[in-house]
């Protein structure tokens, strides 16, 4: 049987000796990031950079939180929308109302009726004819 111990080349990092390590070692020192000592100089060094594994689950979660982050924002987007055709809903309504009332001759800002309340609206309640006056002038046409 023909055994052989694969070793991996060292360069200290402090006095820049080189030194072996069995592969297998070399690997777990990889993976646990446990210390290990240079055999000329006795520093002490660890293999401190991420290993795939480590690598791999840091990806996962920043991937993870960008996904939420898109949810937020989605949800976000979603309550604007709503809000937006809640208050389009509520012009168009009032609007509405506003048409009906005047057909009927009725002026929405003091309740009465008139023979021609558009003409009654333009003088007693030119504010509210300036601030309606899409509706307004729609629904006196
Ligand atoms: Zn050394
Ligand atoms: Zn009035």
């Amino acid at each position: 049987m023909n055994i052989t111990t694969e070793y991996v080349q060292v360069d200290c990092i402090k006095c820049h000796a080189l030194f072996g390590l069995p592969k297998t070692t070399d690997n777990h020192l990889r993976q646990t990031h446990d210390g290990f000592w240079c055999p000329t100089c006795g520093y002490s060094m660890a293999y401190l950079g991420k290993t795939a594994a480590e690598k791999a689950l840091a990806e996962a979660a920043r991937l993870k939180d960008e996904l939420r982050h898109t949810n937020d924002i989605l949800s976000w987007t979603e309550a604007e929308r709503a809000t937006s055709e809640r208050s389009a809903r509520a012009h168009k309504g009032r609007a509405n109302r506003l048409k009906r009332l005047i057909a009927e001759g009725k002026c929405p800002c003091c309740g009465e009726t008139f023979e021609d309340v558009y003409q009654h609206m333009v003088h007693e309640h030119p504010k509210f004819v300036e601030d309606n006056a899409d509706q307004v002038a729609e629904a006196a046409k």
